[in-house]
């Protein structure tokens, strides 16, 4: 078969490293799981021995009939020809498990989509290229951290599980890659009066990464304060860069603008 690089099609051929996914995915044996990206099935096999169901969604019609061929006899399968990154995932029900080898040109954009639906996943165990890893469980003051760590960590847990080389995929990819699990927490994990603003304030403190704050959150200047001499705002030193700001105080400086805003 052509492989078509545009849908990230690096198929797993590493059947040690499949086994280890699935491995880490620690399914439950009546429980459903949700594929993206099944590809030729390489993890689809192991799924269907392992859970009681298995629900596939697949862009690539020509893959779809390979999978339909391999897999369609099975009633515990169902494959939906669809982009993951337009699926309502609401339409699946809950407490699905998510198994998948992500296709890299739109990981960034599935895990966040994935992430809104949360409250329908138990927990993801994903294949993504691993600077994206490096990014999602990235700690303050650290190279990688930014907005996709503030928005994932404030919804999920996150923890790296295992790195993969180029080697383990046909055809191999441009980057190595590494295996996550994510499980998604069932209240934010700090209180946040309106996450629109939190964003809005995560990506201006963000946006010239080695600036101050004082400069980065210019738009919000008339909430600044002035104490010992120091530049603040709810408490927080705005000499200090953006990079360098947990999610707490992320949280803080955002329910600061709320309450003397109102909104975002
Ligand atoms: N699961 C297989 C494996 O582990 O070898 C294939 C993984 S391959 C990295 C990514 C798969 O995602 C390909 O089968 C590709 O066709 C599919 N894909 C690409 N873009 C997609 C999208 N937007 N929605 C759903 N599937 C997509």
């Amino acid at each position: 078969m052509k492989r078509r690089r545009p849908l990230g099609q690096n198929f797993l051929s590493d059947p040690q490293v499949a086994e280890r996914i699935l491995d880490e995915a620690n399914l439950d044996s009546g429980g459903r799981v949700l594929e993206i990206g099944p590809g030729q099935g390489q993890l689809t096999a192991g799924l269907l021995d392992r859970a009681d169901s298995v629900v596939a969604i697949e862009l690539d019609q020509k893959l779809c009939a390979v999978l339909q061929k391999k897999f369609g006899g099975n009633p515990r399968f169902t494959l939906i020809q669809a982009d993951a990154l337009k699926y309502d995932y609401s339409a699946l029900g809950s407490e699905l498990q998510v198994v998948s080898n992500l296709p890299y040109y739109v990981a960034t954009p599935i895990l966040k989509r994935l992430t809104v639906f949360r409250a329908r996943f138990k927990n993801m165990t994903l294949m993504l290229q691993k600077e994206v890893a490096e990014r999602v469980t990235a700690s303050p003051e650290s190279r990688d951290y930014g907005s996709l760590s503030v928005f994932l960590q404030l919804h999920c847990d996150l923890e790296k599980l295992f790195d993969v080389g180029k080697s383990c995929f046909s055809p191999p990819p441009k980057v190595d890659s590494t295996v996550i699990r994510v499980v998604p927490l069932p209240a934010p994990r700090v209180e946040v009066v309106d996450e629109k603003l939190l964003f809005r304030l995560v990506h201006a403190a963000f946006f010239h990464k080695r600036k101050m704050l004082k400069n980065n959150l210019s738009m919000w200047k008339n909430l600044f304060q002035i104490e010992h001499d120091n530049m603040n705002i709810a408490g927080i030193d705005l000499a200090r860069r953006g990079e360098s700001l947990s999610l707490q105080e992320f949280a803080a400086i955002a329910n600061h603008i709320h309450a003397s805003h109102g909104s975002s």
